[in-house]
């Protein structure tokens, strides 16, 4: 990222502190274009610490490492050791070996080589193959010690988060939501969580489950804040004042302004919805285009060209999916009125709105009275 690499790779080693601090006293630092966490305590748990991350926005590879004297005899046998499995796993390997610390007795290719034997001394099954070796074993001489590992593991990719500014991301307790938030953090956005909740339309375990989704979300981002807004008093004044049809893009436009609100005081630059576009009446170009005209605030939908079925794998490739759909009630389908209009006017919308005259009141009330929950797993 050109001259805002540094800024970049200081969020994402905040990140990483962040993440790995409930496990444990964890070094994260920089050297040499390789970012290292370190366990600076005895017992801490690696595999969980590895998943974390693995999982975390910003890097594309990970590999686990041990870390040991800069003497070649403990080189070989840490080798043989710590990577055991993949050794006696492997037909074919190769020992590729780096030295940046100069002063080290042997040069690259030495290493290579010497450890090469003595691995296929331990391993006699073992075949020697430099060009595609099923298994490649790292040995890199650095400054402050030696590094054995095996081949690089896949980690998310995307952009550190909180690179790309702050958004608000309108989470139900449906399927798409939380891929939307995971899709816009993945590209560097922080996020701020808003839920709408009409108790006692709703219920209180309708509300955990939208928590617990924010958690699977937050493994991904690190710890955020879940906004819930009370939402019943505005949507019993609409069934009752205003046209049936129109319900859903009312209630759309009444949540966008709310978040609009909320989003400001958080210094948020934009919305994320999980709308897919004409998945539901609300989601029609011409509904959009009357949620869009709510409010101000550029609005993000991830998923506007997305089927159902590549959102779902998206849900459940980060373990959404079984939590989305429990069977609990949301705000938007208690209401939802039989037959919703899918091609509403924006002009029929704005007369609707005109004769609701306690409606900004009302949306300031629930814009105040707002619960925060801090999510963090
Ligand atoms: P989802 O699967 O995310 O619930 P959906 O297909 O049910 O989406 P809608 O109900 O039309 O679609 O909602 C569209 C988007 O509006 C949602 O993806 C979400 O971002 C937002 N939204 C809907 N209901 C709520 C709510 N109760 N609180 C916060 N945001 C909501
Ligand atoms: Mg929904």
């Amino acid at each position: 990222k050109g001259l805002n690499r540094v800024s970049f790779e200081t969020t994402l080693m905040r990140t990483m502190r962040k993440k790995l601090k409930s496990l444990g006293e964890f070094k994260v630092y920089k050297a040499q274009s390789t970012m290292y966490a370190e366990p600076m305590e005895e017992g801490l748990d690696i595999d969980e610490a590895f998943k974390r991350i693995q999982r975390t926005f910003g890097l594309a590879a990970v590999s686990r490492s041990c870390v040991v004297e800069k003497d070649f005899d403990a080189i070989c046998s840490a080798a043989v050791t710590y990577l055991e499995k993949e050794l006696r796993a492997a037909k074919t390997f190769k020992v590729e070996a780096r030295r940046s610390d100069k002063k080290f007795p042997m040069n690259s290719m030495e290493i290579a080589c010497e450890a090469g034997g003595y691995i296929l001394s331990k391993y006699p099954h073992l075949k020697v193959d430099v060009h595609t070796p099923q298994l490649t074993v790292y040995v890199e001489v650095r400054d402050f010690g030696a590094y054995v590992h095996a081949d690089k593991q896949q980690a998310v990719g995307g952009l550190p988060v909180g690179t790309s500014g702050k958004c608000a991301f309108m989470l139900s307790g449906g399927i798409d939501s939380p891929v939307a938030a995971y899709m816009m953090a993945k590209r560097g956005v922080t996020l701020m969580g808003i839920h709408f909740a009409s108790p006692p339309y709703t219920s209180e375990r309708a509300k955990m489950k939208v928590v617990s989704l924010a958690e699977k979300i937050s493994v991904y981002t690190g710890g955020f804040v879940l906004q819930v807004v009370p939402f019943t008093e505005i949507q019993e004044y609409m069934r009752d004042m205003g046209p049936e049809p129109l319900f859903t893009v009312l209630m759309r436009r009444s949540m966008m302004r709310i978040c609009e609100k909320l989003g400001n005081d958080y210094g948020c630059g934009g919305i994320i919805t999980g709308e897919s576009l004409a998945q539901v009446a609300s989601q029609t170009l011409q509904a959009i285009a009357c949620t869009d005209a709510a409010q101000s605030l550029p609005v993000l939908r991830p998923l506007i060209g997305m089927d159902k079925n590549e959102i779902v794998k998206i849900s459940r490739e980060i373990d959404t999916f079984e939590t989305s759909i429990l069977p609990y009630e949301d705000c938007c389908t208690v209401f939802t009125p039989p037959h919703p209009k899918t091609k509403p006017t924006l002009a029929e919308i704005l007369a609707a709105e005109e004769k609701m005259v306690a409606l900004p009141q009302m949306e300031a009330k629930a814009a105040a009275e707002i619960e925060r929950i801090f999510i963090n797993v």
